[in-house]
Formats: structure tokens, C-alpha cells, sequence
């Protein structure tokens, strides 16, 4: 990427140029490298604006935008989560997102973020498993195998060392096509016909569902001693996927206790129910497992932080690789005050 960009020009990285960048990569190289920045960025916590996302929630899903800025670049990220819209061929969770200089305000680079989302997530479960889940964990059941899933599964092969995954859905067809997708990953894949059956002997149980409602897709009974549970999908006001008795028996790590508290499984305890943030156990000032038989509860919603470093993630690889376009966004009159006048002169060269 041309550092000395023209200033009307903003770096533009499309679906079609993602996925050749997530391929020129290598998928389990991008995922690692992800996983560091994420974690670079959550030892800079402190330094960070932080704020819950803004949610415009409707009856089907909801619209939010996710800010934050390290005082040199600012980022921010627009999501939709709509689980009814695979009914009608479309993604349950789409996004865009920008990265912008705090300096002069300036967008540096727009991208689509549906993939990326896709993996900073997954780099984010991992890197969360790898500072909670028990070192030898090998196995790991996935509960809803949609969109999210496979990633879920090659980050946690990546980062944590996961051998083999236990694959449930209520859609067979779901885990079929989890199931597929994964050959040739060098996991050992099974499809199993329940969700109890999908957690039996796993070391780590993801639940990755979508349904607009309180769920239960696990049930205490279904958790034994020492798991790790990576919870992604519940991740709005009134919907989650755990058994309240479940949070009760795990010590629970989240990401920004303001914005899980609203959002994620914690919206079925008290307010002041004590959690850990992930950054403290990353930084080394707040203890992650505290033996071997612990339940550990990843709370996960997703952060305006962990897109903030898929962005600056992204940027470093375009410098290295390129695959952009060049967006014609921002106005760039020769005199700045001169708008206006910008306009009739491209009335005369157009012969408007
Ligand atoms: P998707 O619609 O592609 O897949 C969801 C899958 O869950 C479907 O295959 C569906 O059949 C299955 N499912 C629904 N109810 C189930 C149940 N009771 N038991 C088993 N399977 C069930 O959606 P996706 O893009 O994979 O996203 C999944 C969830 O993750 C969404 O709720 C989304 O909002 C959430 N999400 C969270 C984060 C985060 O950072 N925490 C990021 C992205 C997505």
C-alpha cells in the first residue's frame, strides 16, 4: 500500500479481495497473526475509548455500531445479527468497517468485515481458550454450525493444539456442510445426533447458535469438571444459550463488563455478579484457571477493540501484499474552502 496515498483516495478491500488475502496467508497463519495483535492490543486495554455498542435492536435482529480509538487510530465497525435471514439466502451477521487517523480524521482504509468478523472472533475464542482452557485440551465440540463454525474450529487448531471436533446442529444439513468444509484440515471431525452427545469426553464446548431468545443449548448436567466454554452466541439483550445454573458453577471471563453485562450470558445474573476481565489475565494482574477440575466460561460477545485490531491487522498485510481497491470517497478540491467551486468545475469538464 502506497503510504502517500492521494487524499481523495481510501483503500478499499472487498469480499473478493479478502478471501485472496486470507488465502495468500495461509487461513491458520491469518488466524495466528490475528490472535497476536488481538492480544497486543488487550495488553494496551487501559490505553483504549471504550464504550458498549450501539444497538438499534427490531423484532428480527439488530443493527450496531462498535467505536473505539488508541488515540492514534480510530476504528469502528458496522454488524447486523438477523437469524431469520438464512431463510431468505442471506447472512445472519454481515459487516463493513473503516480505520481512521485521529490526526487529521481521515479514513485510512475501508473493508468488508463479514469474513473478517468470521475471524477475529475465532481468533478471539482461541486466544481466550489458550489463556483458560486446560493445556492439554484436544478436543472440542461445536453446538450450531453455521457461518461462525469452521473457523472456530481451524483457530482453535491453530492457537490451542484442538485434534478433533464433535459437530451438532439442529439442521443436519449445517453439520454437513461444517463437516465437509473441515476435510483436509487435519481435524479429526464427527457428527453427532445431540448436543449431549456432541459434549461427552470434549474438552471444550463451543455454542455458536442463532436464535433471537433465551436459549438453552447447554444444561448443567451436561458440563463436567475442568471444561472450557466458549459462549458466541449469545451476544444481545435477550438472547443467550446457557443454563443460568451453569454461570453459577463457572468462573466467568468476559471481554468489557459494561457492554456483556447488557449483552451476553451475565444479562441472566445480578449486575454486580463478580467476572474477570480477559485483558487482566492477558496482562498478568487477574489469575485465568485455578486448577485443573474449574469450569471456565468465556462470555463472549465481541468487542469494538478485537475489530479495531482486524483492522490495523488487515492494513499491515495490505502494506506487505496489496489486493485493494482504490475508493474515489473523500472530496479534494485544490483550494480546501473551495467545495463548491470543485462542483462547477466538474460541470464544465463533464459538459453537465
Ligand atoms: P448462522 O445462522 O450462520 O449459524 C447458526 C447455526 O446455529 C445454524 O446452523 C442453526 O441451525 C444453528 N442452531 C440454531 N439453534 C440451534 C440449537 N438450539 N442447537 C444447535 N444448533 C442451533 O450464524 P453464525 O454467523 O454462525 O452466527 C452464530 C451466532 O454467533 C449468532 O448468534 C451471532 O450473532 C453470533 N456471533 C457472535 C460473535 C461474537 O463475537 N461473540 C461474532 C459473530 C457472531
Amino acid at each position: 500500500m502506497n503510504t502517500q496515498q492521494k487524499l481523495n483516495i481510501v483503500p478499499f478491500v472487498s469480499v473478493d479481495h479478502m478471501m485472496s488475502l486470507v488465502l495468500a496467508v495461509g487461513v491458520e497463519t491469518f488466524l495466528r497473526e490475528l490472535a497476536q495483535v488481538i492480544e497486543e492490543d488487550y495488553r494496551r486495554w487501559e490505553l483504549f475509548d471504550k464504550t458498549p455498542r450501539i444497538g438499534s435492536h427490531s423484532p428480527d435482529g439488530v443493527i450496531e455500531l462498535m467505536p473505539t480509538s488508541d488515540g492514534t487510530l480510530y476504528g469502528f465497525k458496522y454488524v447486523n445479527g438477523h437469524p431469520k435471514n438464512t431463510r431468505s439466502g442471506r447472512q445472519t451477521v454481515t459487516a463493513f468497517g473503516a480505520l481512521a487517523d485521529v490526526g487529521n480524521g481521515y479514513p485510512m482504509l475501508l473493508s468488508e468485515m463479514t469474513l473478517l468478523t468470521a475471524l477475529r472472533t475465532a481468533a478471539t475464542s482461541a486466544l481466550a481458550a489458550s489463556h483458560l482452557g486446560r493445556p492439554d485440551a484436544q478436543t472440542m465440540a461445536i453446538i450450531g454450525n453455521g457461518a461462525q463454525s469452521e473457523f472456530q474450529a481451524i483457530a482453535f487448531k491453530a492457537i490451542c493444539g484442538i485434534k478433533a471436533v464433535r459437530l451438532f446442529d439442529i439442521d443436519t444439513a449445517a453439520s454437513e456442510k461444517c463437516a465437509r468444509n473441515l476435510s483436509g484440515s487435519g481435524l479429526a471431525v464427527t457428527i453427532l445426533p445431540s448436543s449431549e452427545a456432541a459434549v461427552e469426553g470434549a474438552d471444550i464446548i463451543t455454542t455458536v447458535t442463532a436464535d433471537k431468545q433465551y436459549a438453552t443449548i447447554l444444561t448443567d448436567n451436561m458440563i463436567g469438571p475442568g471444561v472450557h466454554i466458549n459462549a458466541v452466541g449469545g451476544d444481545c439483550p435477550g438472547k443467550t444459550e446457557l443454563h443460568r445454573d451453569i454461570l453459577l458453577r463457572s468462573e466467568i471471563f468476559v471481554e468489557y463488563p459494561p457492554q456483556t453485562r447488557i449483552e451476553g450470558e451475565i444479562q441472566q445474573l445480578p449486575e454486580d455478579y463478580p467476572v474477570t476481565e480477559l485483558w487482566q489475565v492477558i496482562t498478568g494482574t487477574a489469575q485465568g484457571r485455578k486448577h485443573r477440575d474449574q469450569i471456565t466460561l468465556f462470555d463472549s460477545v465481541g468487542f469494538a477493540i478485537e475489530d479495531f485490531s482486524a483492522l490495523r491487522y488487515l492494513r499491515s498485510k495490505l502494506m506487505e501484499i496489496g489486493l485493494y481497491d482504490e475508493l474515489d470517497l473523500l472530496a479534494d478540491p485544490d483550494d480546501p474552502r473551495d467545495l463548491f467551486g470543485m462542483v462547477l468545475r466538474h460541470k464544465a469538464l463533464k459538459g453537465l
